[in-house]
């Protein structure tokens, strides 16, 4: 699933290819995609707008237009953006917008779980998110007072989207990993010093993989297809059963809340 790498790296990529479009079509495949309004409504209030400006929400792509809408993009589990110019879209595309300069942009999603928005307060949508991890305002203070008082492991904790924006299952994973925190770790269990550690620790990785421009695991790719790198240099995410890079032991897998978590047991003592 595309998490805050992926998704950055699409808004960069966006950002430097839409902007100052026009979006003079669009077709809907799968229209069941839109949440809100309307399929007709939506298209209709996309065609003739410019593409304003490219953000980033958590895992959310936002595209503000000029008439103060919000077109609000969630790739889920096999969602991605591509840019064609002169080939068809192939079938797993679920919407094209066509823009002014010929370029189309596809939301292809081989399994159907995007999901799209049109509104006019993308807060109806974002709003109950927690911050952004590579924004000032989460300090490890911040972040050790987010984790405070909750007795989830802390694996769950970082995947849920209202503690943190943006994290998910490979990059808590490896984030645990660079900290050396168990995955089941008792949010209200960590020192002080594990909570700096596992702040700085998110903050390398997840700023390390936007520098790799995602990791192509699954359906990933780049807007211009390109894969993204950052799956090269995980050490236990997607790595279960092979040695850990830093002692050998072989990486476990374990279901923590469903998902499927790596570490390795060695460099990740057991929780207390
Ligand atoms: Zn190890």
């Amino acid at each position: 699933m595309p998490e805050l790498p992926e998704v950055e790296t699409i808004r960069r990529d966006l950002a430097a290819t839409i902007v100052g479009r026009r979006i003079i079509g669009v077709t809907l495949n799968w229209p069941h995609m839109v949440l809100h309004p309307s399929p007709e409504d939506f298209s209709c209030r996309l065609v003739g707008h410019c593409v304003h400006q490219v953000d980033r929400r958590g895992k959310y792509l936002i595209l503000r237009l000029e008439s103060g809408d919000a077109l609000i993009l969630h790739l889920r589990m096999s969602g991605s953006l591509l840019i064609a110019l002169d080939e068809e879209p192939d079938r797993y595309c679920r919407a094209v917008f066509l823009l002014d300069d010929g370029a189309r942009l596809c939301f292809r999603d081989p399994r159907k779980l995007g999901k799209m928005w049109l509104v006019e307060d993308e807060n109806s949508v974002v709003g109950g998110l927690g911050p952004e991890p590579l924004e000032g305002r989460l300090t490890a203070e911040a972040l050790g007072q987010r984790l405070a008082g909750r007795s989830a492991p802390v694996k769950a904790l970082l995947c849920d989207q209202s503690v943190i924006a943006g994290v998910g299952n490979m990059y808590a994973d490896e984030a645990l990993f660079a900290a050396g925190i168990h995955p089941l770790h008792r949010a209200n269990t960590l020192t002080r010093q594990e909570v700096r550690r596992l702040h700085r620790a998110l903050r390398r990785v997840l700023s390390g993989a936007i520098d790799s421009h995602g990791a192509s695991v699954n359906d990933y790719w780049r807007p211009d297809g390109e894969p993204g790198t950052a799956q090269f240099e995980f050490k236990v995410a997607h790595r279960g059963g092979k040695p850990c890079p830093d002692c050998g032991t072989a990486i476990q897998r374990i279901p923590i809340r469903g998902r499927g978590s790596c570490f390795c047991p060695r460099c990740q003592k057991a929780a207390r």
